[in-house]
């Protein structure tokens, strides 16, 4: 503004004082011009006078006249003049002033040297005697007399650009100076000029609606920057290029990436096809929803497009859901369905074999009893394993509250204990049970399940003659529920999967001893429901321990 400002005046001032000296100059020629003349038609009349009464003879005693001095006679002949021969000029009679003053008495008239640098004045006066007496003067033209003074006016002009730049720079200087001294953060109106100050009031009130306004949204960014780092799912937004505008903890945590990485294009996060396809789905305005593996994880991309006022996808959002937990159990569950069909149809396949053949009479009379037993023997196995199913499915409606009371597991170990006697006495197996009387605030129905198949399990895969154990004890804040045997022990590589529904390690022999793989899965099921936790310990041959911990601590009875 001051460079403006400075400019402004600058030439303003430059074009000012040059027309001034312009004017000045055609005024002082105009004075002079018409000075010429008077003195001209003086000095005329004056000789006119003196040739009147002195006759032409009075021209002879005017040598010292700077001026010239011409008689011509009333038909245009020169009969004298004092700076040429006057038998030697021309005929007069067709000069414009001789012509006037003939015709009028007086004539004037100016004319050009053959320079262009010069113009004579003549004056005629017509004499008493109808001669006529001409004084003509040179003088310069203007061109010529601004050329003679070329280097005073240079100087001049010099002098005033000079001037005309310090005293615009001057006052450009004080004029901006106390407008750039106000404080816009706090202005002080009176110190401004009045003219400005509505738009110093406007500025200042501007200023506090941008820095309120600003407030308000540093405060809105924070707050979403709070909620979408404490979201759990990735969160990314990106402009029409598709480069990064904001994206949360999440996002950074699953592409692991350490970096800020604002600004960069989202395709340095995952170059996967998935990912290219989300991405340019939503930079065209389309929905788009994926499922896409990263570092043994599954992650659903929901992106959704952001569009301007006139139609057109001005960004997107990309919302990252790890949903590899949801693809486990989906997994799990295709894997539940199909191996329950198969456990389930292998003993109807049986009974329907078995009651085709009875029914159409090719079993021999004294058969019939032991195809009979089979048939009670696959009916019995279908329903533990409709039995186990069901227990299963029931424990895994986490969302079902139950009832919960506080159960002396001791009591419960001699109930489940007292149930397979039966079983352990056709097996020859020993059952032992020690420890203390304690109480577990847990649902009964469960924790007697639990310690059944845990039970169970140590009974069936035992050795005749064999052993097993029940002992209760409790530690700081833990009480433990161990049941060990001195069975056929498992290999250590199966250790980890026997939890697992359907799993067993000889498949022949358990179904043989009636089980349906499905014991542990509601051990594991029962221990998790109550905050515990279940170990085993196995050596082939030998023996096994299972040990199951509860967090919650337990009283005694
Ligand atoms: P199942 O109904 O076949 O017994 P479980 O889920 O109860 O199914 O057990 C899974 C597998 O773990 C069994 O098939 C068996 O091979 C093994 N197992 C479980 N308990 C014991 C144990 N006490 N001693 C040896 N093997 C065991």
């Amino acid at each position: 503004m001051t460079k403006k400002l400075f400019k402004g005046i600058f030439f303003t001032s430059i074009l000012t004082m040059l027309s001034c000296l312009v004017l000045i100059i055609g005024v002082l020629y105009g004075y002079y011009d018409n000075r010429l003349k008077t003195e001209l038609s003086e000095k005329a009349n004056y000789l006119s006078c003196g040739v009147n009464t002195g006759g032409e003879g009075y021209l002879s005693t005017i040598h010292s006249e700077t001026d010239r001095v011409t008689l011509i006679k009333n038909d245009g002949k020169v009969l004298f003049d004092n700076r040429a021969e006057a038998k030697s000029m021309g005929n007069h009679k067709d000069r414009t002033e001789i012509k006037e003053a003939l015709k009028s008495g007086i004539g004037q008239s100016s004319r050009y040297s053959d320079t262009l640098s010069e113009k004579t004045y003549y004056y005629a006066v017509k004499l008493q005697n109808g001669d006529v007496l001409r004084v003509s003067s040179d003088r310069y033209t203007i061109w010529s007399l601004l050329l003679s003074v070329l280097q005073p006016i240079c100087v001049i002009i010099l002098f005033i650009v000079v001037l005309s730049f310090i005293l615009s720079s001057s006052v450009s200087r004080r004029i901006l100076k106390p407008i750039n001294e106000i404080d816009l953060q706090n202005p002080n109106i009176d110190e401004a000029y009045p003219e400005i100050a509505p738009l110093i009031e406007k500025i200042y009130s501007q200023n506090k609606k941008i820095k309120q306004q600003m407030k308000d949204l540093k405060k809105r960014e924070q707050e979403f920057k709070v909620i979408s780092d404490n979201m759990s799912e990735g969160l990314l937004i990106v402009d029409r290029r598709g480069d990064i505008l904001s994206y949360n903890n999440s996002i950074a945590v699953f592409f692991q990436i350490e970096t800020d990485i604002k600004g960069q294009n989202a395709l340095m996060l995952n170059r996967s096809e998935s990912f290219r396809k989300v991405l340019d789905a939503v930079l065209s305005g389309n929905h788009a929803d994926e499922l896409y593996r990263l570092h043994d994880r599954y992650f659903e991309l929901i992106a959704n497009p952001v569009f301007k006022s006139d139609g057109t996808a001005k960004g997107g959002v990309i919302l990252v859901v790890d949903v590899t937990e949801r693809e486990a159990r989906e997994k799990l569950r295709h894997e539940f369905t199909s191996n329950v069909s198969h456990e389930l149809k292998t003993p109807l396949t049986s009974i329907y074999g078995i009651s085709d053949m009875l029914s159409s009479g090719m079993v021999k009379p004294e058969d019939v009893r032991t195809f009979a037993g089979d048939i009670h023997t696959e009916a019995d196995r279908l329903i533990h394993l409709v039995e186990d199913i069901i227990e299963l499915s029931r424990l895994d409606e986490d969302s079902v509250p139950r009832e919960t009371e506080n159960v002396d597991l001791y009591e419960l170990s001699k109930e489940a204990m007292h149930s397979l006697k039966p079983v352990a006495t056709e097996k020859n197996v020993n059952l032992e049970l020690c420890g203390e009387h304690l109480s577990l605030n847990g649902t009964k129905k469960i924790l007697y399940e639990m310690v059944y198949n845990l039970l169970d399990n140590a009974i069936k895969y035992n050795k005749p003659g064999g052993d097993v154990k029940v002992e209760l004890s409790k530690t700081a804040g833990e009480t433990v529920l161990k049941v060990s045997d001195t069975g056929i022990g498992m290999e250590p590589q199966h250790l980890s999967r026997i939890f697992e529904r359907f799993y067993r390690i000889d498949k022949s022999h358990s179904k043989k001893i009636g089980g349906t793989g499905l014991g542990l899965s509601i051990v594991k099921h029962a221990v998790q429901y109550h905050d515990g936790e279940i170990s085993v310990q196995s050596t082939p041959g030998e023996g096994t321990t299972f040990t199951v911990t509860f967090k919650q601590p337990m009283g005694e009875l």
